[in-house]
């Protein structure tokens, strides 16, 4: 076989690290970057900017070299340099997968056309379509109180609104509904909605085009930024520095922020002192899990929604046996109704049940990382505070491995959020160990044998 070139080996890391990253992130550290040089044991990768050389240094170097050992295993070093890179064919393919796919998103799905352009905003969501109940009526009315005073040009006593609970509660309804409302009453106020993961890379982007100046302008000209996800920003130092000065200056200008997160301030890692206590510093409001009525309340309004009328007894069968989340209830009730039109009439009782039952039946459903964390630890007979523990003994290390991959294999769970589960790992060691035990699931029966054992338990002990 020949030799791989170093445009091959390139592409094969990007590859690689597309799959692992999302979208904006991979965009973010890996625009514009190539192999230079290569020689006998190392190759030299010219990258834009120092703050993307700081990061493939630190947080994807391993990776970035198990890539290319995978094509060119004499390798043993990657250097970083800051240069412009040379237009070269596989760059020009590369930038322009980035842009097509930036258009496919833009062009393709429903829920998008509904986003508007210039805030993105997405007008289905309203405080009218929100069911308030004791879970998340504090944020509720924190959310109201601060978009009237922003259509009314009052003090802020919210400011920031930090509104934070668990995936699926509501938070992006609640905080998109502030901008619709503002926007319903005060047409000329200027409105931005922005996941973290967005403005991670806007800022990064403004660095790297020197345009950051003219980023913070646009930040603090607003009358209300709204930064959903901000979790995102977490680890990210030159990140945090830059954040604390859009809000000061927001702030400064009696202008309003509004932010969400899936856990309290005090609880995103890393999190610079300063940044804390601006975040603090404002309204903190949680949403939990709606309580009983509430879930009720919630499918009796989007059934309506919908145009379909469901017996009480039916969707007080769902609300309790939907607990978790609302974006879980609402699955559950399109399922319903989607097969109550194939039917073409309202299941009664027993038809939800069955219906129901079959839906909750789905494995990855039915699981959670605790069970998993604790039927792992269980198999390989040492105690799940073992897995997340610093330990490098052989003992812990592979079901520790075991159980990131099962983590995102069965739940879905993200690397962050893995690292974070067992120990406070990076998210690059969590990717690593995902490849590594899913490679090894091909080719190793007994680890193949064990992964299906443990997959079996999981699963089983709903039974
Ligand atoms: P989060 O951002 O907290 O993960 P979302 O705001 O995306 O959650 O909510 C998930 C789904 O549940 C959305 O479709 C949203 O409209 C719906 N939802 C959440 N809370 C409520 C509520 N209180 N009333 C009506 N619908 C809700
Ligand atoms: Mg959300």
């Amino acid at each position: 076989m020949l030799p791989a070139t170093p445009e091959e080996i390139w592409k094969a890391v990007l590859c690689d690290m597309e799959l692992s990253l999302s979208k904006a992130h991979f965009t973010t550290w890996f625009k514009n970057t190539s192999i230079v040089s290569r020689d006998q044991n190392s190759v030299t990768v010219s990258v834009p900017n120092g703050f993307v050389k700081e990061w493939l240094e630190n947080k994807f170097n391993k990776q970035i070299i198990y890539s290319i050992r995978k094509l060119s295993n004499e390798i043993r070093e990657v250097r970083y340099i800051i240069g412009q890179p040379k237009p070269e064919p596989i760059r020009q393919d590369f930038s322009k997968m980035i842009v097509d796919r930036d258009l496919q998103e833009q062009t393709s799905g429903e829920q998008n056309q509904e986003i508007d352009k210039t805030t993105s905003l997405n007008k289905k969501y309203s405080f009218n379509s929100f069911i308030v109940g004791s879970a998340n009526e504090l944020a509720f009315a924190c959310a109201q109180s601060v978009s009237q005073c922003i259509v009314g040009n009052l003090p802020k006593p919210y400011n920031p609104l930090f509104i934070y609970g668990g995936v699926g509660l509501g938070k992006t309804h609640l905080v998109q509904s502030i901008g619709n409302a503002v926007l319903e009453k005060a047409p000329e106020r200027k409105v931005l909605y922005a996941s973290g993961e967005k403005m991670v890379s806007a800022i990064v982007e403004g660095i790297r085009n020197r345009t950051i100046e003219d980023l913070k302008n646009l930040y603090s000209g607003l009358d209300l930024l709204i930064i959903d996800d901000i979790q995102f920003i977490a680890g990210k130092e030159k990140m945090q520095e830059i954040v604390f000065t859009i809000f000061n200056e927001i702030h400064n200008k009696n202008r309003q922020v509004v932010m969400t997160s899936d856990r309290p301030p005090t609880a995103i890692p890393a999190i610079e002192e300063r940044l804390l206590s601006r975040l603090v510093g404002g309204m903190l409001a949680d949403i939990n899990a709606p309580d009983f009525e509430t879930r009720v309340a919630i499918l009796k309004a989007k059934s309506a929604e919908k145009g379909v009328v469901f017996s009480d007894e039916v969707l007080s069968y769902i609300g309790t046996h939907i607990q978790k989340n609302i974006r879980e209830l609402e699955g559950a009730l399109n399922r319903v109704i989607a097969l109550s039109q194939i039917y073409n009439r309202v299941p009664d009782l027993k038809e939800t049940k069955n219906i129901l039952n079959a839906y909750l039946a789905v494995p990855y459903r039915k699981t959670s990382p605790q069970i998993i964390l604790k039927t792992v630890a269980d198999f390989y007979n040492i105690s799940p505070a073992d897995l997340t523990k610093r330990s490098r003994k052989k003992e812990v290390v592979k079901p520790r491995q075991v159980a990131m991959y099962l983590l995102r294999e069965e739940i879905k769970l993200s690397f962050p959020d893995i690292g974070q589960k067992l120990g406070g790992r990076d998210h690059s060691t969590v990717i690593h160990a995902c490849e590594k035990i899913k490679r090894e699931e091909q080719a190793d029966e007994p680890l193949k044998n064990e992964l299906t054992m443990i997959r079996q338990r999981v699963y089983d002990s709903f039974e």
